[in-house]
């Protein structure tokens, strides 16, 4: 592949995908993006933590070579003309097949332009692009866009979103035994809200569809309504739901759970349930016992090496996790569900800082921190790296590179235990030392 900007070290060899398999050399090539706001930040100290726990933990037989490529502000800075995606990026994640990030700025809306430093948004002058960011003056002020991470995510078709989520010792947190939740979410990424059509209320568009939907089809919609259509296909759910199983069958997990609002939503959130249990039964009938099975036939009792396969309300979910949090293992939930089953689940563990995700599709993955740019902070060496450096463990546990990764979480939970945290958890826990953003890095190392 030829790239524009973008340097292919000479050094390393790629990551290959064959007959299903992930084929990883000693020195693979990894393409990283460093984010916006404080993303330079959080990335030098994951960059740090990764490198020393693959050194130690491989007695330098393996290193990873990292290889740089752009999107938000550094492919602004690189590529200029508004390209904060370019087709280079693209390209380098498709062909080295696993990649990390730190987060990028999104703008909210109503605005022209965003700042890509602080995250301002601002109309021009005119329509046209302000010289300078009226917050922080910057001149790296864009075009308005959607938002990088759907867009990325789209584009390379990466359908699950993946985030796991566990309590590491001594995090302050709000539950009495958060020890107790160890859930895997795995949310589609490609339809439900993130492929919603909207239809603004009083528009053209809105009124044609109402019309349709009366007199066509029979239902009556208000006329001042604007309009929503979430769509959910056999296609979408079943790769998703495999995806989660084949998890649950190589880690050796005992349950995956279908979350859904199938009483409401019938067709769409219903039909994920029964489709899910239709994938489950065609592809894995010798592996898994659904939970009708498992009491029509085996009296309650889970025979031994089988997977269980349940369904729950999605709102039945939230007190689940709550109440019962050790009964369940792997989650399979539609896009909106998902985006909020994976958030309450990780601030009941005190770890929405901490959270790390990836987005994974048939062959790439792009690891990612799972907060945002926190622009406040940028370049203060202030914030907490954790989020990062646990996707970064989820990289090397997806390459295999599980010794390594095991490291990384062991010496970071007896580096939180030890109370010598960053600002945001010294805040939250009594007679902790405040250390930055490099500072903290080098004691999880230490603690290796
Ligand atoms: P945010 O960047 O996540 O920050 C909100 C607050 O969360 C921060 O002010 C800080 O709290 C805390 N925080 C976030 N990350 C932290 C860390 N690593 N360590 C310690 N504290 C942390 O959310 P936002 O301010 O709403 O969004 C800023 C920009 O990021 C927006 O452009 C947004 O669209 C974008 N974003 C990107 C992603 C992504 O790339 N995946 C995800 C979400 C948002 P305190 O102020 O209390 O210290």
């Amino acid at each position: 592949m030829k790239y524009q900007k973008i340097k292919v070290p000479s050094n390393g060899k790629r990551i290959t995908f064959e007959k299903g398999k992930l084929n990883v050399p000693d020195n693979p090539i990894i393409p990283f993006v460093e984010g916006d706001g404080m993303g330079p930040d959080i990335w030098r100290a994951t960059k740090r933590v990764l490198d020393a726990a693959v050194e130690k933990a491989f007695a330098g037989k393996k290193k990873i070579i990292w290889m740089e490529i752009h999107a938000g502000l550094s492919a602004l800075k690189k590529y200029g003309n508004d390209d904060i995606l370019p087709e280079d990026t693209l390209n380098a994640i498709r062909e080295f097949k696993v990649a990390i990030k730190g987060p990028l700025t999104t703008p909210v809306g109503g605005f022209d332009f965003v700042c890509l430093v602080c995250a301002k948004e601002q109309n021009g002058v005119n329509g046209k692009r302000p010289e300078k960011c009226v917050k922080c003056g910057s001149e790296f002020v864009t075009k308005r866009f959607r938002s990088l991470n759907v867009g990325l995510r789209q584009i390379l078709d990466l359908y699950a979103c993946v985030r796991p989520v566990r309590w590491y010792k001594g995090v302050p947190c709000p539950v009495k035994r958060p020890d107790k939740l160890d859930v895997i979410v795995f949310r589609e990424n490609t339809e439900d809200v993130y492929a919603g059509i909207e239809f603004q209320e009083g528009t053209k568009e809105a009124k044609k569809i109402i019309s349709f939907l009366k007199n066509v089809m029979g239902k009556n919609v208000r006329e001042d309504s604007g309009i929503g259509i979430k769509p959910i296909s056999i296609f979408g759910t079943k790769r998703l739901v495999r995806k989660a199983i084949n998890h649950a069958l190589e880690q050796n997990l005992p349950s995956v759970t279908l979350v859904h609002k199938g009483n409401i939503m019938k067709f769409t959130e219903g039909a994920f349930r029964d489709w899910g249990y239709e994938l489950a039964k065609e592809e894995y009938r010798d592996k898994i016992v659904t939970e009708q099975e498992l009491w029509d036939e085996f009296d309650g009792k889970m025979p031994e090496g089988k997977i269980l396969i349940k369904d729950r309300i999605a709102d039945q979910t939230f007190q689940q996790v709550l109440l019962r949090p050790d009964e369940y293992s792997v989650f399979a939930t539609p896009n909106l569900n998902g985006d909020y089953l994976s958030d309450a689940c990780a601030a009941q563990v005190g770890g929405l800082g901490l959270a790390p995700g990836a987005n994974i599709g048939d062959e790439i993955a792009l690891f990612e921190a799972t907060h945002g740019t926190a622009p406040k902070y940028t370049g203060m060496d202030k914030v907490n790296p954790s989020s990062l450096i646990l996707s970064g463990v989820m990289m090397l546990k997806y390459m295999g590179w599980i010794k390594a990764g095991e490291m990384i979480e062991n010496a970071l939970e007896k580096t939180i235990s030890q109370k010598t945290v960053t600002y945001d958890l010294e805040r939250q826990m009594e007679g902790a030392t405040k250390l930055k953003t490099s500072e903290f890095g080098e004691k999880i190392i230490e603690n290796m």
